[in-house]
């Protein structure tokens, strides 16, 4: 059986929420969800790249991570899909040290997940090809279909992967994101209706 692909941040983790509220508590600055119309914080939100820096230092401590809610519906469907028999792999391109924080947040809110891929989605790391894996390696797994919240890794996996892709709506992502494998959608429970639990 195939896999479904969910990514971790902004998609199972409302982790734009918790940067905009750190944001605001270590930084004084004070921006609204709206305004993040890039996928980078840091220039939706104009930050020097030492700020920029400071702000993905403190988002990844493990504490910051385990503290951030989950979206709502999202555990929901994925207990649907797992309990139908499919199989669910967590592809997150954290950096490869916050994996034993991810899998701790993963079993705190009860979300199945049948494997986990660190994978270098930006170039921002460098993959060792066990733990973390590159976008290249990436496409010798064969996933039925995606949920993404980053317009480059969706036209990465319509267009490199040739998969389809559930978008979850959000102001970084409503450009530079039409492909006819692309779908975009406002919430888990319209994913749910788009992805039928006997699809995969
Ligand atoms: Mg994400």
């Amino acid at each position: 059986m195939q896999s479904v692909y969910v990514d971790m941040d902004d998609v199972l983790c409302q982790t734009a929420q918790h940067f905009l509220t750190i944001l605001e508590r270590d930084f004084g600055k004070r921006f609204t969800f709206e305004q993040l119309t890039d996928f980078d914080v840091g220039q939706a939100c104009e930050l020097t790249v030492d700020e920029k820096q400071e702000l993905y230092r403190i988002v990844h401590q493990g504490e910051e991570l385990l503290n951030i809610p989950p979206i709502p519906g999202a555990v929901d469907v994925l207990q649907q899909w797992s309990a139908a028999g499919h199989d669910i792999a967590i592809v997150t391109g954290r950096p490869p040290d916050t994996y034993e924080p991810s899998v701790q947040w993963l079993n705190k809110h009860g979300v199945p997940h049948n494997r986990i891929f660190i994978v270098d989605k930006y170039g921002r790391f460098a993959p060792d090809g066990s733990q973390c894996i590159s976008l290249e390696a990436l496409r010798n797994h064969t996933f039925c279909w995606a949920v993404e919240d980053s317009p480059i890794m969706a036209m990465y996996l319509a267009s490199q992967m040739k998969m389809p892709v559930a978008l979850l709506d959000r102001p970084w992502n409503r450009k530079d994101t039409n492909h006819e494998l692309v779908s975009r959608h406002h919430n888990w429970i319209e994913i749910a209706q788009a992805l039928p639990s006997n699809n995969p």
